[in-house]
């Protein structure tokens, strides 16, 4: 895969800085952190359909001893040392220790959602947003809950990842797995797929292991959810066309541009643009054009930020006429759209975008063979990564027996 392409296109949408670059250390630009804020923000109010979360950023700084003792002598840190026996300190390793702490100290069950950068060493190829030595966004929620409701708060977590993936265009599987690193007691990854059709983990969803819990002092269970700019990375890589990224309305920080020209009538406009911003469209407006020329100018501009919607006023006298994505195509609407008439537009967008990524899918998991349905005995001759939740019960593939359940199948072994 050419990991440079996507990272061209977040550069040509503003998103993120490009060339010289250090090594891992991704620069973003406002347009990127705006989309990241959304991403969050999004994320938010679906836990908050049940729970009420807050948003906690961390300091750079953490005191290796409060570190180690939950997790040890990781080597993928950086630290910092204390001449003549201060304290020594690691530079962002973790959200975890943090979040649960302080909801303790707080007396708190949370969610408690941190978002800030995590640093850590990776050697080898650091493609921007998959593999970074400053890996942010690193959104990381963490809940104190008792034992009994532990399983049922993951479950409602791995609906609330599943639908903030689909809010993006990307298509999903949750899948538990058994024990990674003796992370979780219950472990779900959200899978998806590369554009070259290999499977990819996405978020990770976790009641942390009985070790861990003891290692944080708490007698609660925790929960534990995570994911990354890495969701962003995979929307470039797929929501483009010739114009560049064609982004997903949710995380547009430009959902319309809109180009005028000489002769629009500004009182029209302003009451029109009133009506936008009350509704919650982000838009923004090109100065008059008088030519078609600077017209495209402006168009292409929108697009290659990423927006979904252009609308041009005014090439005739009164005209109205919408440029969408995927591929470009232009459309004359009866007049000005109202709110709803955009949200509408941008859903036609939006479903555009899943549906071409849902396809590939789909075609990918058949390919790769990925979603086999065994009963337990011959899962037990398998590569099997985990298993489909919710749990999808059939006959078995293999000697048709009736306990056979969706597996996924990896001959690659653990991916990330
Ligand atoms: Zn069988």
């Amino acid at each position: 895969m050419k990991y440079t392409e996507y990272a061209r296109d977040l550069e040509r949408a503003t998103f993120i800085m490009g060339a010289p670059r250090s090594k891992g250390i991704v620069v973003w630009a406002q347009p990127g952190m705006q989309a990241v804020k959304l991403l969050v923000e999004h994320f938010r109010q679906l836990t908050a359909q049940r729970f009420a979360p807050h948003v906690v950023e961390h300091g750079f700084l953490m005191e290796s001893a409060q570190y180690r003792a939950v997790f040890g002598d990781y080597a993928n840190v950086y630290s910092l040392f204390a001449p003549l026996g201060g304290a020594d300190y690691l530079l962002r390793p973790d959200n975890l220790v943090n979040t649960v702490s302080g909801l303790r100290d707080a007396d708190a069950a949370g969610p408690a959602i941190a978002v800030g950068g995590l640093l850590r060493d990776s050697p080898g190829k650091t493609p921007p947003l998959f593999r970074d030595r400053y890996i942010w966004p690193a959104v990381q929620l963490n809940q104190r809950v008792p034992k009994e409701t532990a399983e049922g708060t993951l479950d409602f977590y791995r609906r609330v990842v599943e639908e903030l993936l689909s809010s993006l265009a990307l298509p999903v599987i949750t899948v538990r797995t058994g024990p990674i690193a003796d992370y979780g007691r219950l472990t779900y990854l959200a899978v998806s797929v590369l554009p070259d059709g290999r499977p990819t983990v996405l978020a990770t969803l976790y009641v942390l292991s009985s070790r861990l819990k003891k290692a944080l002092g708490d007698p609660l269970d925790i929960v534990d959810i995570g994911f990354t700019g890495k969701l962003i990375a995979l929307c470039a890589m797929f929501h483009t066309d010739g114009r560049g990224l064609a982004l997903p309305s949710m995380l547009a920080p430009l959902q319309l541009g809109i180009t005028v020209g000489d002769a629009t009538e500004q009182g029209k406009l302003a009451a029109w643009l009133a009506e936008l911003k009350d509704a919650g469209i982000r838009y923004q407006m090109s100065p008059p054009c008088s030519t078609l020329r600077d017209r495209h100018r402006w168009e292409k501009r929108w697009h290659r930020r990423g927006a979904p919607l252009a609308i041009g006023l005014d090439r005739r006298p009164g005209s109205v006429i919408c440029a969408g994505r995927l591929p470009l195509r232009r459309r004359e609407l009866p007049g000005l759209p109202s709110p709803d008439d955009v949200r509408a537009l941008l859903s036609e967008h939006d479903r555009r975008l899943a549906s071409s990524t849902a396809e590939l899918f789909e075609r990918s998991l058949d390919d790769g063979g990925h979603l086999r349905k065994a009963c337990p005995s011959c899962a037990a001759d398998l590569p099997v990564f985990g298993e489909v939740v919710p749990v999808r019960r059939g006959r078995c593939e293999f000697c048709c027996s009736a306990e056979g359940t969706s597996l996924f199948i990896s001959d690659q072994g653990r991916f990330y």
